[in-house]
């Protein structure tokens, strides 16, 4: 079975265990526990158009999950089907952002590709932060200048609420040759980011303003 589940929805089953976790340390009655199997399993199933039954047969076990163990068991046995990132090479930067002269493919041994919806790096000394990420199956490389604000907040990328830092970048203006800059709020660790995209709705969209 070729790997066919994305990092985000890898996340979102992930949040599904958590909440079957959290059910069975607090709730007793069996017809409740059973209606939240049901809608995970449900919720999960949803993410993937075309199921077949080798996929539902790996999935399928998330019913059986009651505790932490089981939890990571389960998602385990997941893990070999997760699609990783793709390797990022120094061509493919050069390619991404050939106005970013010297800059250098981000150090990505303490990163799991498998657990990467997009890479963000920050360059300590331009201060400017390099994103790339999939979309509609192209690599797309946005960059901006990142200010902390020692603020949390709710992240334009994951949607969740962390500690945010402003990324701030150029997009085209209506008119010809004209810029406009905008700001969104980012978490400014990335990899934690990357743990809490559970859809990849507002990162899309979020490429999509940047980029349109
Ligand atoms: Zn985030």
């Amino acid at each position: 079975m070729e790997p066919f589940i994305r990092s985000d929805q890898y996340n979102f089953i992930k949040a599904q265990t958590k909440i079957l976790i959290n059910g069975h340390s607090t709730v007793n009655d069996r017809d409740v526990l059973n209606a939240l199997k049901s809608l995970a399993i449900e919720k999960v199933v949803n993410l993937f158009s075309d199921i077949s039954e080798e996929q539902m047969q790996l999935l399928n076990p998330i019913m059986k999950v009651e505790d932490k163990e089981n939890a990571q068991e389960f998602l385990l046995k997941l893990k070999p089907y997760v699609i990783p990132f793709k390797e990022i090479t120094d061509k493919t930067i050069k390619k991404l952002f050939p106005k970013a002269k010297k800059l250098k493919v981000p150090s990505l041994e303490d990163i799991d590709l498998k657990e990467t919806s997009y890479l963000g790096w920050t360059d300590k000394g331009s201060n400017k932060k390099y994103i790339i990420a999939n979309f509609d199956n192209k690599l797309i490389g946005l960059q901006g200048t990142i200010k902390s604000t020692s603020q949390t907040g709710i992240c334009a990328l994951c949607n969740a609420h962390e500690e945010t830092a402003m990324f701030i970048s150029r997009t085209k203006g209506s008119r010809k040759d004209t810029f406009t800059k905008r700001g969104n709020y980012i978490c400014q660790d990335s990899q934690k980011c990357n743990q809490n995209i559970i859809t990849l709705d507002k990162l899309n969209d979020f490429i999509l303003r940047l980029n349109g």
